[in-house]
């Protein structure tokens, strides 16, 4: 969609063009007549799930040159689109599917924490204690070359036991006190450096804050703890750590790509394209790597706000091809919900009787300023914003962007978790055609601790209020923000429909807000195609569309919800092409 060349003038045709190819029923049901050349592949001899308007399912499957040309009976559609030259795919049994669409991944923050990073995340049973991460912090530092840094990524102190145990200057001199440390929580919003980190950084305690809600926390007695509030603090640190090789981060991007296709992803977002070693690096890397087929995944790319340079002409919305595609900017404006760093409207309960309610990472006119140039150059916009204060926020901007707009649905504007919400939100949400991101891993990993400890039941039931915008007429997508939680669209489905939480006894997180299985296979297929402008390619078994798909050993369909993350990824394809990963 190259919205950015087109005046005034124009957008009332450009409008409709939009709005009809959002609105186009791909043919479905019996193979199109007339074929040409046949059939490259056709698959039969399993459930085909399509993800149509109606969800339904068919026996057989006909791509040609890429394109799905056929969907329908196994007999109709060999009929007419079988040749010498088809390949049969026998499915024998099992399902095909949409491969899944990704809406927020970190992809080189991925590759940078658990590829080429100490990879500290835990998502199973028991918790960590600060012993067992020093200890493991400790075993990886014979791996730190000389000169090195040990960088980590998932502490997580809301799974940690005793519950809000976190890292500090001293415990990180236990590991060591003459190599730097440089930890990042797993929400990605906190980080943890030791003494030898401050001082090869120059950080301290005259150095200002930066701006971007960032805090250098100083403990009781004045003095630095270690505690880094908000990524512009990591800067200083980054900025001394070497950096590594092009090949180092081209290979970590690439296996990061292949676990990302792993879990049955075909097209995933790299959400905050320059965050890392800056826009036109990563452009570059990501241009370099996805040409000639390289990566086994379709990428979406969102520029990052802060690091797009002032007059910044070297993308169009919608540069790229169908492999990488330039679609958004994405802005961050408030912090993380179990990292108590998410602005609230009222206080968490925790500690007890604390005024804390995070804060906001930008003043309101001064964040709308700055998404305003990239909305008038005709950028989709993403908002991250998990606390109900920075909802309101954004939801204000977002009211502002649109006031004159009528169809406010065509710029499908993002808001990124929507985690701690007002049923009003929703329904303002839903009026300007915000398509919300829920990373439905909050309900699972730290569903307990958000109901028992942070922001008491009331607000933890409604988190990724699903439902309710189901309910409101609107769509909503499910994602993993990875690296802050495993990539795991089968996962996202149980998560979405069954809304346990991990941690025993195991509860059922808000009933209310439990969705169909149907509903969260939408949230995990079409609905982020659509998040991403790309629901007319992907997301869907439809004759015209990319043929893009995974093969599981079962259909989650006829699944009970507790075995969904238990379903098997055997296969992707894209462009009519199996992935090797
Ligand atoms: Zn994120």
């Amino acid at each position: 969609m190259h919205l950015i060349s087109l005046k005034k003038a124009n957008m009332t045709t450009f409008r409709r063009t939009l709005f009809s190819l959002a609105c186009v029923p791909f043919g479905f049901g019996l193979a199109h007549a007339a074929p040409s050349g046949g059939a490259d592949t056709i698959f039969f001899g399993g459930p085909i799930v399509t993800v149509n308007a109606k969800n339904e399912e068919v026996q057989a499957l006909a791509i040609q040159g890429g394109k799905i040309v056929a969907v329908g009976t196994a007999l109709s559609v060999k009929k007419n689109w079988q040749t010498s030259n088809t390949k049969l795919v026998d499915l024998k049994g099992q399902t095909l599917m949409p491969g899944f669409v990704e809406p927020h991944i970190h992809i080189i923050g991925t590759a940078m924490s658990e590829v080429l990073g100490l990879n500290l995340s835990n998502f199973t049973l028991p918790y960590d204690t600060l012993d067992t991460l020093v200890a493991k912090m400790r075993a990886h530092l014979k791996t730190v070359p000389a000169g090195g840094w040990l960088f980590g990524f998932g502490v997580d102190p809301s799974r940690t036991t005793p519950f809000m145990a976190e890292l500090n200057a001293d415990t990180l001199d236990k590991v060591s006190t003459t190599v730097p440390i440089f930890i990042v929580n797993q929400s990605g919003h906190i980080g943890y450096v030791n003494h030898k980190a401050l001082e090869l950084a120059g950080v301290t305690e005259n150095t200002p804050n930066p701006g971007g809600g960032g805090v250098y926390v100083k403990g009781a007695n004045g003095k630095l703890n270690g505690i880094l509030i908000e990524p512009p603090t990591y800067t200083p640190f980054m900025a001394k750590m070497p950096v590594p090789s092009p090949e180092q981060l081209a290979g970590a991007v690439k296996k990061t790509t292949q676990n990302i296709a792993a879990a049955g992803v075909t097209t995933s977002a790299e959400i905050t394209l320059g965050f890392n070693f800056g826009l036109e690096n990563e452009t570059k890397l990501l241009q370099s790597l996805s040409a000639n087929e390289g990566l086994p995944i379709r990428i979406r790319a969102y520029l990052y706000g802060p690091a797009i340079p002032a007059g910044y002409k070297a993308l169009k919305p919608g540069d790229g091809d169908d492999r990488l595609k330039f679609v958004g900017v994405k802005f961050i404006s408030d912090g993380s919900t179990q990292g108590l760093t998410a602005a609230l409207n009222e206080p968490y309960i925790y500690p007890k009787n604390t005024k804390n309610a995070g804060d906001l990472d930008y003043k309101t006119d001064d964040l709308y300023k700055q998404m305003k140039v990239y909305f008038d150059q005709g950028w989709q916009i993403a908002v991250h914003a998990n606390g109900d204060r920075a909802i309101d926020q954004t939801l204000t901007n977002y009211g502002k962007l649109l006031a004159n707009n009528p169809h406010p649905e065509e710029r499908r504007l993002r808001i990124e978790h929507f985690t701690i919400n007002t049923p009003e939100q929703v329904s303002k949400a839903v009026r300007l055609g915000v398509v919300p991101g829920f990373t439905i891993g909050h309900v699972d990993y730290w569903g307990e601790a958000f109901h028992n400890q942070l922001v008491g039941p009331d607000r933890a039931d409604r988190i990724d209020p699903s439902a309710a915008f189901k309910k409101a007429g609107g769509r909503f997508a499910y994602h993993s923000d990875s690296p802050v939680s495993d990539v795991g669209p089968l996962n996202y489905i149980a998560e979405g429909a069954g809304r346990l939480w991990q941690k025993p006894p195991r509860k059922v997180l808000g009933p209310d807000e439990r969705v169909t299985v149907d509903d969260a296979i939408r949230a995990v297929t079409i609905n982020p195609a659509y998040e991403m402008m790309s629901d007319d390619k992907i997301g869907s078994l439809e004759v015209g569309k990319l043929a893009d798909l995974v093969i599981l050993d079962k259909n989650p369909r006829k699944t009970p919800v507790e075995q969904i993350a238990n379903i098997k990824v055997k296969e992707t394809w894209i462009d009519g092409k199996r992935q090797s990963w």
